[in-house]
């Protein structure tokens, strides 16, 4: 995991080159060091990656394949058995508030957990990083370039989250499927976690654009709202991370909850989180119409 921030510089560059050396050319180069004067050979990466760019309007990156839509199918499976084990149960037990209520605490949890995940991924590691190098790839182009998400295809944009969903939330139906509170709690948390992003897609909707209903959500504060979201895009970048209702954004963002966690993760780990740097170029929009972005004619 890199302890910089990503800016284009040879320091960066180097960290990069250590675990992407094809990408990288290194050249030997005079420096003077700081405990002697003399000039000494240093080896230097510099980084020649090419500049990465937004896959086109058309591109195949954004479609569904039939394996993401499998994915999909078993993550919906398996909240829908966590939501069905939890009303059976709830009729056969005669209880009933409980169960609604793990739900609710359900529904609040996994906009916190899209928050502190949201977080993570945004300020740590790079795309070598194990297990969630994909991940924050990913949501640096997101930063870069926003709007692509409501280009990709339903199934293209859910299917990571739906395998983690299905992988976890599968074994927990089978061990507690007698346990109505507990499966409301499940059912609700992960399907809210791997509807998370289609929240976040429709966050970045054209008012005009969406379905009414999805509107009514969103400014009834059910689903997070364009606005708040919008305002994880502007400067200082380092707010609104929660992405299912936003209902914790503001806490967190008022008492700097995250700004602690970062301190505690430095002073721990010395790992200094990209906020700390921010804005650069990797997280500033670059507009729809980009001509790097529109399709050839
Ligand atoms: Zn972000
Ligand atoms: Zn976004």
């Amino acid at each position: 995991m890199s302890i910089l921030p990503q800016h284009h510089h040879l320091q960066h560059a180097a960290v990069i080159g250590r675990h992407h050396p094809h990408r990288n050319r290194h050249i030997y180069c005079t420096a003077i060091t700081p405990a002697k004067t003399n000039l000494k050979l240093h080896k230097l990466a510099i980084n020649t990656t090419p500049p990465i760019t937004p896959p086109k309007l058309d591109d195949p990156s954004l479609k569904s394949t039939c394996i993401q839509r499998a994915w999909v199918a078993t993550g919906c499976t398996s909240v829908l058995i966590s939501l069905a084990n939890s009303i059976i149960g709830s009729i056969d037990s005669h209880i009933w508030l409980e169960p609604i209520l793990s739900g609710f605490v359900g529904y609040l949890f996994a906009d916190l957990g899209s928050g502190v995940y949201h977080w993570g991924i945004d300020n740590y590691g790079d795309s070598s990083t194990p297990v969630f190098g994909s991940q924050i790839e990913a949501f640096q182009g997101h930063h870069k370039w926003p709007w692509i998400i409501t280009k990709r295809q339903f199934a293209n944009n859910l299917h990571a989250l739906a395998r983690v969903i299905t992988y976890i939330v599968l074994p927990i139906d089978l061990i507690g499927h007698d346990q109505p509170v507990l499966m409301g709690f499940v059912g609700m948390a992960s399907g809210c976690i791997m509807f998370s992003q289609q929240f976040h897609a429709r966050a970045h909707g054209t008012k005009s654009k969406l379905p009414p209903i999805v509107v009514a959500l969103q400014d009834a504060g059910v689903l997070v709202s364009r606005s708040q979201h919008l305002d994880h895009h502007r400067p200082p970048y380092k707010n609104n991370y929660c992405i299912v209702s936003g209902v914790w954004n503001r806490f967190l963002d008022d008492h700097r909850v995250f700004e602690a966690l970062e301190m505690v993760v430095f002073l721990k780990l010395g790992l200094r989180p990209r906020s700390w740097s921010e804005p650069n170029s990797d997280w500033t929009k670059e507009a729809e119409d980009s001509p790097t972005t529109t399709s050839p004619p």
